[in-house]
């Protein structure tokens, strides 16, 4: 099905991804600076898009009895210490304000009697938020904001210098328009990406994942293929979950206060907190998990054994509120109610929510490429942001660009780069090629599940196993060029596969720079099993130049000196 015609828009600001930070972004800069023209594109519907589609039940990041320090001085704790200390101290400050933001566009938000949030930890609380896209929808729309709904973007456009980001190229796919939208400044709220690993459920359930399956990463792919400064994707997430129907293990463990068991019943994490004197870290609680399986103890379990009626039920209505398909699985247990839900590791994603794989930003989330901001999942170097922190990323971004507009160049996009980019895009359509994206897809993923240590590996690989996989990946890279698409949703899915690709091979380089071991399971190299502070308490960053991924090493501190980094092979054919 060829194209129809181009159609081009000019805006202010740009939001490239309608989902959490994005649609708050576009809240924020319709209330505050209302004579600015505002667009948002999105690849779905911002009805039901991106992370929060299906709804949340907890507010990851509020502090209850806590303040920004103690914020920042927890997340550095989880983190093994390699972290945006500023980055975060900045998203600590707002976690609360941007929680009113949440009661404020009527999401509800559960109380005690003292009229304080209901807390599951010193640092979340309680949320009914099932609606919470719809209504962020909602609020995005009465501030007369444009929205382009299925319209996925997949190339930045630059000016006349070639150093400015001046705009995106995105087709619509309902009416195969190809769409070039320029703006004065341009933020990619866009998301992680799933995909790149072999998801844990087969066959048709194979998009029941922890990670929208419709995050492909293709903001970070965007911006790697521009040079954009990238770091952290060697910092995978990876979440325990409720066996195959992917439910969240917090809810279970937070919300009830049950504990993680073995198969013989055994509180193993219970134990190694005793044993260690500390609380784990959430890395450990997976490591631990799957080291039950290594020692033939496991699968292991949530015991809910102990739960009266009453706290069943809530149980229930929380899961109800984000994860209603477990209801489904809990309710058809004959031995209702379950005492047991059993738990596993999810497949890795790459992520700057949870994780902190993403742009390299600064602190008013400008990326490396001028006239370009990230906030969101898409932001790296601070994890555990979760939702408030996305909102907070993109509150900051705004009030950028708002405080700089008056600076900004009119935005120009030459149409010989107009024209490059839509060959780009479209060229699958008028291929002669012989491969489908699904086949390239079960490639990429059965080379990054089996050498980029994927959870069927217990997340380990090591130097030889990655030289292999950057080695595959670069021969599938070329062969996916042949990629064929009849018609618009399978020419997003090309796209994304694209860009799953290259997504996967900067992870594979980050891995093999990394030599030590950091944040087991989420980067574990079992040729250096041990963590390095000597050498690697760093940030491994990498920029894509002619068609090569450079990695590079940041120093913890500001201003982030770039460090020299030894035995990484630079130049090889990566
Ligand atoms: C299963 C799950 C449970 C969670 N639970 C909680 C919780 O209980 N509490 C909490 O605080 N946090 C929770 N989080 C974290 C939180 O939801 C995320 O950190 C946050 O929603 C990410 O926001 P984002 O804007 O970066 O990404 P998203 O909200 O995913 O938005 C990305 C948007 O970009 C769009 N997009 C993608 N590619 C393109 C493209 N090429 N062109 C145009 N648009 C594109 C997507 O369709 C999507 O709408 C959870 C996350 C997950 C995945």
């Amino acid at each position: 099905m060829p194209f129809k015609k181009d159609r081009h828009i000019e805006t202010d600001i740009l939001i490239i991804g309608g989902g959490t930070a994005g649609c708050m972004a576009a809240i924020i800069a319709g209330q505050r600076a209302p004579h600015l023209d505002v667009t948002v594109i999105e690849k779905a519907n911002i009805m039901r898009s991106g992370c929060l589609a299906m709804g949340l039940n907890a507010v990851n990041a509020y502090l209850v009895d806590s303040n920004p320090e103690n914020y920042l001085e927890y997340v550095k704790r989880d983190n093994y210490d390699v972290l945006r200390s500023d980055l975060v101290l900045s998203i600590g400050k707002r976690l609360n304000s941007m929680t009113q933001m949440l009661v404020k566009l009527g999401v509800p938000v559960p109380k005690d009697r003292e009229d304080r949030f209901l807390a599951r930890s010193p640092r979340s609380i309680l949320m009914h938020g099932e609606q919470i896209k719809p209504l962020l929808a909602e609020a995005v729309i009465s501030q007369g904001v444009h929205v382009y709904n299925r319209t996925p973007a997949y190339r930045l456009l630059f000016d006349r210098t070639g150093k400015r980001v001046s705009g995106v190229a995105a087709f619509d796919l309902r009416s195969m328009e190809f769409m070039t939208i320029k703006a004065k400044a341009v933020l990619i709220t866009t998301g992680g990406a799933s995909g790149i690993y072999r998801p844990s459920n087969p066959g048709l359930a194979r998009t029941k994942t922890w990670y929208c399956p419709y995050n492909a990463g293709s903001g970070l792919a965007m911006g790697i293929r521009a040079g954009a400064e990238m770091t952290s994707f060697e910092m995978r997430f990876a979440a325990l979950r409720t066996k195959d129907v992917i439910a969240p293990t917090g809810t279970l463990v937070l919300g009830t206060g049950m504990s993680q068991c073995n198969a013989r019943n055994e509180k193993y994490i219970k134990k190694k907190e005793e044993m260690l004197g500390r609380p784990l870290t959430t890395c450990e609680r997976l490591l631990f998990t799957i080291d039950e399986h290594k020692k033939g103890t496991g699968p292991c379990y949530v015991d809910v054994s102990s739960l009266d009626k009453k706290q069943y039920n809530d149980l229930v209505e929380s899961y109800l509120n984000m994860a209603p398909s477990i209801i489904i699985d809990l309710l058809k247990d004959p031995d209702h109610p379950r005492t047991h839900i059993e738990i596993c590791g999810s497949e890795p994603y790459i992520n700057g929510g949870h994780g902190m794989a993403g742009f390299w930003i600064d602190k008013n989330r400008r990326t490396t490429l001028d006239g370009l901001y990230a906030a969101g999942d898409v932001a790296g170097g601070s994890p555990k942001k979760y939702i408030t922190g996305c909102f907070a990323e993109a509150e900051m971004a705004v009030e950028d660009i708002i405080k700089t507009f008056c600076e900004i160049p009119e935005p120009e996009v030459p149409q010989k780069s107009v024209t490059l980019a839509m060959g780009e895009i479209f060229s699958p359509l008028y291929s002669d090629g012989d491969i489908t994206f699904t086949e390239v897809e079960e490639r990429l993923q059965k080379i990054m599940e089996e050498y980029a240590g994927g959870s069927t590996q217990n997340y380990e690989t090591s130097r030889d196993k990655l030289v292999l996989a950057r080695k595959y990946l670069l021969r599938l890279f070329y062969r996916a060029g042949d990629m064929k698409a009849a018609e618009p949703y399978e020419l997003m899915r090309v796209q994304d596969t694209m860009d799953r690709i290259l997504l996967g091979r900067v992870l594979v380089e980050h891995m093999l720079a990394r030599c030590e071991t950091r944040w087991p399971c989420y980067q574990t190299r079992l040729d250096f099993p041990m963590r390095n502070d000597l050498e690697f308490l760093a940030f491994i960053n990498s920029k894509m130049e002619q068609d090569k991924i450079r990695v590079l090493k940041r120093n913890l501190q500001p201003p982030y000196t770039y460090m020299p980094i030894e035995g990484i092979n630079n130049d090889s054919t990566n």
